[in-house]
């Protein structure tokens, strides 16, 4: 049997659809941050701007990502064939650097202006919670198979180490989407490894240097390593969304799945009136 539907679709699927169900019960009952557009109108928007994505992902990037992890296994090309070690390390090796390879695919999705008019669809949505996760553009699919497929190409992974990455890589999307109050001090606990609600809460606020902030996929210390960090920013206070592209009515599904083709607007300045907290990476409730 062809190695996705083995890993992806009959044990990947299953468990980021359990993920998916036990976070949306938790973001219901704890919730994190005000809601301010109606949760149902919001899961149909989402859920139909992702379908195009999601067929783009199981049909074209995963396959696309095996085959270049199939061709390095034959060449024995990447740097997983080049040094010799403990499996265990190199496989972690692989995966952190398969992750590396996410948040600068994040960053650069910020600062192209042409994977920008992508990106911009998903950052567009006025609330942060588990069906934002699935809120990306097709277009932004088909840039991630050509700049993290080199990262797959470069690292040497396997395409076993690539399905079980992506399933992780879906699963803490998820995770650092929703909008799940977790107890403050095991969130700032978690923090210290993978990017959390909180952490991801900050970059989708309307004020610039905080979107500017906060790229982490799974494993949060790019961010802190890169000074890209910024956690010093009370929940209650974020208000989500892009200033330009928050008019609800303009946002109908038709409107965003043609959005990456229009003029797109500037960012807006917002004057913020927060206080400030000192210390970037000190998470704050
Ligand atoms: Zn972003």
């Amino acid at each position: 049997m062809n190695i996705i539907k083995r890993v992806f679709d009959f044990r990947g699927t299953p468990i980021l659809a359990s993920v998916f169900a036990a976070l949306f019960i938790a973001e219901s009952k704890w919730q994190l941050r005000k809601r301010v557009q109606p949760r149902v109108k919001r899961i149909i928007i989402n859920s139909i701007v992702s379908i195009p994505a999601f067929g783009l992902l199981r049909c074209l990037f995963l396959p696309v990502m095996v085959k270049l992890a199939t061709k390095n296994e034959q060449n024995r090309f990447g740097l997983y064939y080049q040094y010799k070690a403990h499996p265990l390390f190199k496989y972690t090796v692989t995966i952190l650097l398969l992750d590396y390879g996410s948040y600068l695919w994040h960053i650069v999705n910020h600062k192209i202006p042409l994977l920008w008019r992508f990106h911009v669809v998903h950052h567009s949505d006025a609330d942060l919670d588990l069906t934002t996760a699935i809120r990306f553009h097709f277009g932004e699919m088909i840039g991630s198979v050509f700049f993290r497929g080199a990262f797959v190409f470069l690292s040497g992974a396997s395409a076993k180490t690539v399905l079980a990455y992506e399933i992780a890589f879906e699963g803490v999307t998820q995770f650092h989407h929703s909008n799940w109050r977790l107890p403050f001090k095991l969130e700032k606990l978690l923090n210290k490894l993978i990017v959390t609600p909180r952490m991801h809460g900050i970059h989708h606020s309307i004020i610039r240097e905080e979107t500017d902030s906060n790229y982490a996929v799974i494993f949060s210390f790019w961010d802190r390593l890169y000074n890209t960090i910024r956690l010093n920013v009370q929940q209650d206070l974020i208000v989500t969304g892009v200033p330009t592209y928050s008019d609800a009515d303009e946002l109908t599904v038709g409107y965003l799945l043609k959005l990456p083709f229009t003029k797109i607007r500037k960012w807006e300045k917002v004057m913020d009136a927060r206080h400030s907290i000192e210390g970037v990476n000190n998470m704050v409730e």
